[in-house]
């Protein structure tokens, strides 16, 4: 039998009567949108995090796509992020009328360069989305410094960070507002799509609810042109019930990533750089081989799955290639792109396979 990247038909036999459960009072109750589990899970993602409000919504990208709106950010504004991502990041800048400005990752944590940021900053710029990438926090500190300076709104893209702390704050509780994806893959995932914005601004938090819900304050009074963008009950109670496994699971990853790294030290691979300062959450376990082809292939056929995050940096796609920007541009974004393997480290993962997946690695 095969070890897949993630197994959610694992996770959901360790919880499956809690489950069940939750979406049959759901079905039970038939109040599908906005009602008593959308708010219970706002409330209870807000304290998780540390912050005054949580807003739900669709997804994850639109979480990004709302703040930025919310925020006021459109035409002739730019936003800085990292080219190492997912494509969200910079395509939601795009969405709101705003442009894209890419600025390089540090080489160990695969983070934003905030040296590279500084650079970046114009007249123009009017706000940052700092990714946690693979859910190791970048130097919030720092970043909210520059950030400061300039007076740029930071936007946290938490999607894969859920969880995760920076000298003890926890991601999403530092910018002024956050962004999360309960896309079923990342560490807290729905049955289906989900997001969540946090933030401490009431103020940006009421017009939040408002764009998701068609510029509404009242049913069928529009204040302003908005969206239909919400997270459903039936999500909702499934996130709550996950909710409650969540501080185990990512402690389950850490501990499977500190066997991951004393089994692997001694080999010629980069592991996944970290930062003294954060508790990572290993949305993913990241390595990076030069020689990742032939290591997929032999982890292929040993039945073990491995993915590439992310096999082209956002400055190279082709939806962008009106931004001007060409091969070499940003090297330490594109050397991550040919060498980034993700091996299975989720926390169902059991030891037995842990260790078959070493021993692949290691006479690869
Ligand atoms: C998953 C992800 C998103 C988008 O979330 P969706 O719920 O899929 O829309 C945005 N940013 C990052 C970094 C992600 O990993």
């Amino acid at each position: 039998m095969g070890i897949p990247l993630l197994d959610l038909r694992a996770q959901y036999q360790t919880m499956k009567e809690d489950i069940d459960r939750a979406i049959l009072e759901v079905l039970d109750t038939s109040v599908f949108i906005l009602g008593p589990q959308v708010k219970a899970l706002e409330k209870e993602i807000a304290e998780f995090c540390g912050t005054k409000e949580a807003v739900a919504v669709g997804n994850g990208t639109d979480a990004l796509m709302l703040t930025l709106k919310a925020m006021g950010i459109g035409a002739g504004d730019e936003v800085i992020t990292t080219p190492f991502t997912f494509f969200a990041s910079a395509e939601t800048i795009s969405q709101v009328g705003a442009t894209p400005v890419f600025a390089d990752i540090d080489p160990v944590t695969l983070n934003m360069d905030l040296e590279q940021l500084e650079k970046k900053v114009t007249p123009r710029t009017k706000a940052v989305i700092a990714v946690h990438i693979f859910g190791q926090m970048l130097d919030v500190e720092r970043l909210m410094e520059i950030a400061q300076r300039y007076q740029l709104k930071v936007i946290e893209d938490a999607a894969q960070a859920i969880g995760a702390e920076y000298r003890g704050r926890k991601a999403g509780s530092i910018g002024d507002a956050a962004t999360f994806s309960f896309f079923p893959t990342k560490n807290l995932g729905a049955y289906g799509d989900g997001g969540m914005i946090v933030s401490n601004d009431a103020a940006l938090a009421a017009e939040l609810r408002m764009l998701r819900f068609h510029g509404c304050q009242t049913k069928y009074y529009h204040e302003k042109i908005g969206y239909n963008s919400r997270l459903d009950e039936i999500q909702a109670a499934i996130l709550r019930v996950k909710l409650r496994y969540l501080d185990g699971w990512n402690q389950a990853r850490r501990e499977k990533a500190r066997i991951y790294d004393e089994a692997l030290a001694d080999m010629p691979l980069i592991l996944p750089g970290r930062d003294p300062q954060a508790l990572p959450v290993y949305h993913l376990y990241v390595l990076r081989a030069p020689e990742r082809q032939a290591l997929m292939e032999r982890l292929a056929a040993a039945g073990i799955a491995s993915a590439i995050y992310y096999p082209l940096p956002l400055h190279l796609q082709k939806a962008y290639s009106g931004l001007g920007y060409r091969q070499g541009d940003f090297l330490a974004a594109e050397e991550a792109c040919r060498q980034a393997l993700a091996i299975p480290c989720y926390p169902e993962l059991t030891l037995e396979q842990q260790q078959n997946i070493i021993q692949t690695v290691r006479n690869a």
